[in-house]
């Protein structure tokens, strides 16, 4: 079957939630049993978003074979319950290189090269490419920005051009959002007609209309909507505020969104089979879950460096690591709270550390780079390590772990990352030996260690406990390793590193004895981005009920 497609497009502005909308439809229509498949087309030039300052664009998420993308990437894994492959993701970086270079080696035989129709044309291939090797039924793409934007003009054209040559092939859906402002007290519809007049300036018109409001739509707001944009009532679909955004499947149910994008796609409503009815029920079982009132909730310390431009920006930086805490303690049937700590500021007083302590039950140092906040976090490592409260590190999180062990409890005071000094007196974490060329070179977008890597567990370890499996695979994202050099001293103070490279080369893992702590493991890998609703990480559940356990 040739897939179809729908193009998810944002209207009036933006941040309303088009991402979890997509993800949500995707969801669904998997639920019911076809191959579905998300694409997103970001906007902006970078060539990836691996260049990006997390307090710029959010997250970085990585996909299974290295791509550096941006955090819608991780909701569409985390929804669909599936991991993602990287054809599925472009910016307009991507396609003008691509298109640029392909000119630069004469590809166009000697035509002037045009975004129309060679940039668009680039769009509509990747599109497809991502269709075909997926082999799916049905292929989202959800265009980054607003309707409107200069920006996003080209994958608009693709849309436009793909609708023009299979019309009952592709749907468009817009996700609008419709204000009530306090004055009037009353919801306007304005602002979404607007934008589908603009949207019908591309030549394009929206089949489906997704509704963001505060509360859910009444009969008459559909019966305008319907009316001024030219719209079926029913593909009106209300997407009122709502608790958490996992309920957002279950409430587009409710307007049966499922059966109406099948029926405009002439798709069959298939009886599901019994994996979707598996996947569909384990969903709605994990959001009982997390609203389940809870008689115990727990609060988990993340100290991270990622705070630059205020409160707003704090979920963004670390979203996947607070959305697997969520999953461990819906697993774990607790609450579970993130007091967020700007290492920064324990910089400025540590003695905050034992006020933060006293009410947090846990830590999580999160990824990170360069040398901003490190003391603070070292000292928060020390912290949690003579007191004996959970730990569980990050990537960075692992490397300032060793270097806190070498320089506390080896005695190695100039102990260091290469990365914050490079003539430190022991180089306990350093740049590993094939990158050392991308840092002369400056060739550092999309360079580092990055992707799905195979780590080997130690038997009889925590992780092993945890993993229930001797060989696991984690994504990666980083230029740093542990120095061999120093690891016989460090395991002869009791330091385990329990993961390895498959070679035995690389540590992955490490953690201290049951006996010495209840709970400190670190990983060189990001398992926040393998956490998903129905599969919650064995780390975090870890580090969960290490804190139950404690309290
Ligand atoms: N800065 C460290 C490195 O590059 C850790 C990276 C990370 O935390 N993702 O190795």
């Amino acid at each position: 079957m040739k897939s179809k497609y729908i193009f998810v497009i944002g209207g009036v502005m933006s941040g309303v939630g088009k991402g979890i909308a997509t993800s949500s439809l995707g969801l669904i229509l998997k639920t019911k049993g076809y191959k579905v498949n998300l694409v997103k087309a970001d906007p902006y030039l970078n060539v990836d978003a691996g260049t990006m300052n997390p307090t710029e664009h959010g997250e970085v998420f990585v996909m299974r074979e290295g791509l550096e993308t941006d955090q819608d990437m991780g909701n569409y894994e985390r929804f669909l319950h599936q991991d993602i492959s990287q054809v599925n993701y472009m910016t307009s970086g991507m396609v003008y290189k691509t298109v640029i270079d392909r000119e630069r080696a004469l590809g166009y035989g000697g035509k002037c090269v045009e975004a129309i129709p060679h940039v668009r044309d680039e769009i509509i291939d990747r599109f497809k490419k991502a269709a075909k090797e997926n082999n799916s039924d049905i292929t989202i793409v959800e265009i980054g920005g607003t309707i409107g934007d200069f920006q996003n003009a080209m994958f608009m054209e693709a849309a436009k051009t793909m609708k023009l040559h299979d019309p009952n092939d592709v749907l468009v859906v817009v996700v609008s959002y419709l204000p009530t402002p306090g004055a009037i007290g009353e919801m306007k519809s304005k602002p979404t007609q607007s934008a589908i007049r603009e949207l019908n300036g591309y030549g394009l018109h929206p089949d489906f209309i997704i509704a963001r409001s505060e509360v859910a739509l009444d009969k008459k707001r559909k019966e305008k909507i319907s009316v001024s944009c030219n719209v079926p009532i029913e593909n009106v679909i209300s997407a009122p505020d709502i608790k958490s955004i996992y309920d957002v499947p279950v409430n587009f149910e409710k307007d049966k969104i499922g059966e109406r994008v099948l029926k405009s796609l002439s798709l069959k409503n298939k009886k599901p089979n019994a994996e979707s009815i598996k996947l569909w029920s384990e969903w709605k079982n994990f959001v009982k879950n997390i609203h389940t009132p809870k008689t115990k909730t727990f609060r988990v310390a993340m100290i991270g460096k990622y705070f630059d431009t205020g409160d707003f920006t704090l979920t963004d930086s670390y979203l996947s690591v607070m959305e697997a805490l969520k999953f461990a303690a819906a697993k774990a049937k607790v609450g579970i709270e993130i007091e967020w700590v700007d290492s920064k500021t324990i910089e400025k007083n540590p003695n905050i550390l034992k006020d933060i302590f006293t009410r947090c039950h846990g830590l999580i140092v999160p990824g990170g780079f360069g040398t901003t906040g490190v003391d603070g976090i070292l000292k928060s490592i020390e912290y949690v390590r003579k007191n004996k409260i959970p730990y569980l590190g990050i990537c960075y999180g692992m490397q300032l772990a060793v270097i806190e062990f070498a320089q506390n409890v080896l005695g190695l005071k100039d102990a260091n990352t290469t990365e914050i000094k490079k003539n430190a007196e022991h180089k306990i974490i350093d740049i590993m030996e094939n990158q050392k060329e991308n840092l002369v070179k400056l060739t550092m977008g999309g360079s580092m260690r990055l992707g799905s890597f195979k780590c080997k567990l130690l038997k009889g370890s925590i992780v092993n406990d945890l993993y229930k499996v001797d060989e696991v695979i984690e994504r990666h994202r980083h230029r740093y390793e542990v120095n061999n050099f120093y690891v016989p001293d460090l395991e002869k103070k009791g330091f385990k590193f329990s993961g390895k490279s498959v070679d035995g080369k690389l540590m992955e893992m490490i953690e201290l004895g049951k006996k010495d702590h209840p709970f400190f493991v670190a990983t060189q890998s990001h398992p926040e981005m393998l956490s998903r609703p129905i599969y919650s990480h064995p780390l975090f559940d870890g580090l969960v009920k290490a804190i139950v356990k404690g309290k």
